[in-house]
């Protein structure tokens, strides 16, 4: 098998983490065509790229320094990692490779703080560079450990437009790049480990694919090789049935469909962002989500194949208010309904979810309750003159309010889910306050209040069995 792993960045965060992935990777290599992945070291007292992007923003303020201040801080922590890990000899040569990477930094932080910009450009070729520095340490580490590698810089195989801070990858360019550099590793049994979260435009000015941006890097790599799988090794034994700090008997849920992992990871389940995993999925090339501290457990396989099963999983978004924009002229009339959508979206606020009765009196939507001001004085800006001729009589927000989700594919055209899961509210004594459920059935939603929000998790995985 072809296999892309990707190390988030406490699970390179210290000696002792990248000591448990380089016994992965030597248990994995021995069967299979391996390529790492890796994210900026994440230790406790110090996260990489967080400390960087702060040393940028200080350049810019003024202080011409900062980051040549903190590099130390950052070298040490590589080499504290490095002098436990690495050979010797691993150990010499990888210093002098870290202080060419923050002295180049440094240089770039002392421009940024003379000319007072911090262009999103210099500002992607700042906060990447904590990756290129853990691939270096990650590479000698397994080479230390007896194992063929080399560190490879995404720069030289993401190729992205652009958009500084948030950039694309053009997949076609990156394929052919990809394949072009890595195939000839894996054939001679090495083991490559490239950097997350960075690309580089066609003329190889470098990019970085937005914060967290390392799993995106993972699933486009997985696609250009076509990879027979690809992992996702985190903090956590894989996709679980709820939050466990709210539900204790909460259990890992062993297989899911992508469309199910999608609900989830958009309900709060903070696993894998759709967007990001997009290459792999369009390619039907199966996920795994498995935990480097625990990696005996077979962690949760997500795969085109529908999975047996109804409501599989619940889970809970805080920090919502619930907007309701109502009045007897909204009925039969066209258009209210994208006005008010449109005025929303110009305010910025994300909708979360929607709903309106087919008396058409009202609409109300869900959106995270930091937008909620903005939305609700676009919204009466936009529908000043329909308030004028009483067609809508009221805008009313209650927050914060919580966002329930049950998910699972099975749910479609099986009767009885949604009664099961307002018997449930309704035994616990619940109210409802909105409800949601698309056409495509794989998600049931509910807006509860906030004090609320605990027991109706509860509740809907004790009366599914989850
Ligand atoms: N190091 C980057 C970040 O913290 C990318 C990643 O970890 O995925 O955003
Ligand atoms: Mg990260």
């Amino acid at each position: 098998m072809r296999l892309i792993m990707k190390f988030g960045g406490t699970s390179v965060g210290s000696a002792d983490a990248i000591r448990q992935v380089v016994e992965i990777v030597r248990n994995e290599a021995q069967q299979h065509q391996v390529v790492l992945v890796v994210s900026a070291m994440n230790a406790p007292d110090l996260r990489t790229t967080d400390t960087l992007i702060k040393a940028a923003h200080a350049a810019v303020a003024g202080e011409g320094h900062a980051m040549a201040e903190i590099a130390p801080q950052l070298i040490k922590l590589h080499m504290r990692a490095a002098a436990s890990l690495l050979t010797p000899a691993e150990c010499n040569a990888l210093e002098p490779e870290l202080r060419i990477l923050f002295d180049y930094i440094s240089e770039l932080s002392r421009s940024i703080s003379i000319l007072g910009e911090l262009t999103p450009r210099a500002l992607d070729l700042i906060s990447g560079q904590g990756e290129r520095c853990n691939a270096r340490l990650i590479a000698a580490a397994l080479r230390s450990a007896g194992m063929d590698s080399v560190a490879m810089d995404a720069t030289e195989l993401i190729i992205t437009d652009e958009r500084f801070g948030e950039a694309n990858p053009l997949m076609d360019e990156t394929q052919a790049r990809t394949r072009q550099r890595l195939q000839p590793l894996l054939e001679h049994h090495i083991i490559p480990v490239v950097t997350g979260f960075i690309g580089a435009t066609r003329s190889g000015v470098t990019t970085t694919l937005g914060r967290g941006g390392s799993d995106y890097s993972c699933a486009i790599l997985g696609a250009s090789l076509d990879a027979d799988e690809v992992w996702f090794w985190k903090e956590v034994d894989g996709v679980m049935t709820a939050n466990p700090k709210i539900v204790p008997d909460a259990h890992t849920l062993p297989a899911l469909s992508y469309i199910e992992m999608a609900e989830l990871s958009y309900y709060g389940a903070n696993i894998l962002h759709p967007k990001t995993v997009r290459p792999v999925v369009q390619r039907q090339i199966p996920i795994r989500i498995l935990n480097t501290f625990n990696p005996e457990h077979s962690g949760t396989r997500i795969s085109a194949d529908a999975v047996p099963g109804t409501a599989k999983a619940v889970t809970a978004i805080g920090d919502v208010s619930i907007i309701t924009v109502g009045g007897p002229g909204m009925l039969g009339t066209p258009g209210v309904a994208a006005r008010i959508f449109a005025a929303v979206a110009r305010a910025g606020a994300n909708t979360l979810l929607i709903s309106q009765s087919s008396s058409e009196q009202s609409v109300c939507l869900a959106a995270p309750r930091c937008d909620s001001a903005a939305a609700v004085a676009e919204l009466r800006h936009e529908l000043t003159s329909d308030f004028s001729h009483q067609d809508v009589e009221h805008i009313e927000v209650l927050e914060p309010v919580v966002i329930v989700a049950v998910v699972g594919s099975g749910m479609r055209g099986t009767p009885g889910i949604a009664g099961k899961v307002f018997g449930a509210l309704g035994a616990e004594g619940i109210n409802v306050i909105a409800i949601a459920q698309g056409s495509t059935e794989n998600n049931i939603s509910l807006v509860v209040a906030v004090n609320d929000g605990d027991r109706a998790v509860q509740s809907i995985h004790r009366v599914f069995g989850m």
